[in-house]
């Protein structure tokens, strides 16, 4: 069949035209189904909110990934490789990765690679040795199944339902430690840059420890203090959260080949921090040694698992304050919180103390 002159002269704005339409409406779906989800979250897990992706938005990813490459189809397939791992569309971002190596294999290096678990997804930008991120994921389900052991914390994620992001990225050199990223709409992501290619290895040559690192951002996801101004616990939260998690799983794990590459809890652990003279000062709410004391009082007196408790009712309460989504409580609220839920009058007590004792 011939085409009519015209129509040959406009058909690569018309594929154009096409790609950019298709790569919008699969981005505008899955932003509308997070966007519904993180206003009223209910009960709802990440898994089902994939389910509700509309047929329209999946055919036009189908399009796109047989489109015909052009100069839109690279940039087009990242934005929607992005949108696929904002649903945790495991396989639709490896069928859209597969694609962009056939069409640009610079930018589909960009993209990295991931491996999604039930609770979180670890996504991996650089050359990485095989292996190398499903051991990642391993440690990071520790360090989570830690968590619940310990404090039994009931959400991770700002937007509950919401599975985690790690973000870990190979550099030449680590210039700054992990950190809790909380500028992301729909999900609580910690941005990991690492150097060594080979392993997960903990502390690193220079010192770094990573390993701590993470338990640490785990902290901050879970619980910020104050406001963007006043950091009511002096950054002392993640810290004691962080060092309580190492050396949990450093006793629970001990002789692990897992936990044989990360050797933090010599340096980090809680043990060690009870000793410090930093910390050898009254509990209060003024300095960061001050806060690491009530945090051990409290660890001492009525157990991590009561802080989680505490923790979680004012979650079920939902009147802390949040930004970005991200919960900020206060100490104030976490004392009522502590009332409202220890049992043991002699236990309630002795945590109260050690709150009223700290001002
Ligand atoms: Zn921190």
């Amino acid at each position: 069949m011939k085409l009519p002159i015209l129509v040959l002269a406009f058909l690569p704005t018309l594929l154009l035209a096409q790609v950019n339409q298709d790569a919008t409406r699969f981005v505008q779906a899955v932003a509308k189904i997070n966007d519904d989800h993180a206003r009223n979250p209910g009960q709802a897990l990440e898994s089902s909110l994939a389910t509700k992706l509309p047929g329209d938005a999946k055919s036009a990813l189908q399009r796109l990934i047989h489109a015909k490459p052009e100069s839109a189809l690279a940039p087009a397939l990242r934005q929607c490789a992005e949108a696929a791992l904002d649903l945790d569309l495991a396989a639709d971002f490896d069928r859209i990765r597969l694609r962009l190596e056939e069409v640009s294999p610079d930018e589909a290096k960009k993209l990295g690679r991931i491996v999604s678990r039930p609770r979180f997804l670890v996504r991996g930008i650089g050359d990485f040795a095989n292996g190398y991120l499903e051991r990642f994921a391993d440690v990071l389900d520790a360090v989570l199944k830690g968590y619940d052991e310990v404090f039994g914390f009931a959400e991770f994620s700002k937007v509950p339902g919401k599975k985690l992001r790690v973000r870990v990225h190979l550099e030449p050199e680590i210039k700054q430690p992990p950190h809790f990223a909380p500028e992301f709409p729909w999900h609580s992501e910690i941005d990991f840059p690492v150097s060594d290619a080979s392993e997960l290895r903990s502390p690193t040559p220079k010192g770094q420890f990573l390993f701590y690192g993470l338990c640490h951002e785990l902290g901050h996801v879970i619980a910020m203090w104050g406001d963007l101004k006043t950091m009511e616990d002096h950054h002392s939260w993640a810290h004691y959260t962080g060092v309580t998690i190492v050396e949990h799983l450093a006793d629970k794990l001990k002789g692990s080949p897992l936990l044989q590459p990360l050797g933090d809890s010599r340096w980090r652990s809680l043990a060690r921090e009870r000793t410090l003279p930093v910390n050898q000062t009254p509990a209060s709410l003024k300095s960061a040694p001050g806060v690491m004391k009530l945090l051990i009082g409290l660890h001492e007196s009525v157990g991590p698992r009561a802080i989680g408790d505490a923790i979680n009712f004012l979650d079920r309460e939902g009147k802390s304050r949040r930004l970005n989504r991200v919960r900020y409580y206060r100490f104030t609220d976490f004392r009522r919180a502590l009332a409202a839920t220890i049992k043991e009058e002699d236990k309630k007590k002795a945590a109260l103390a050690v709150m009223d004792g700290a001002r």
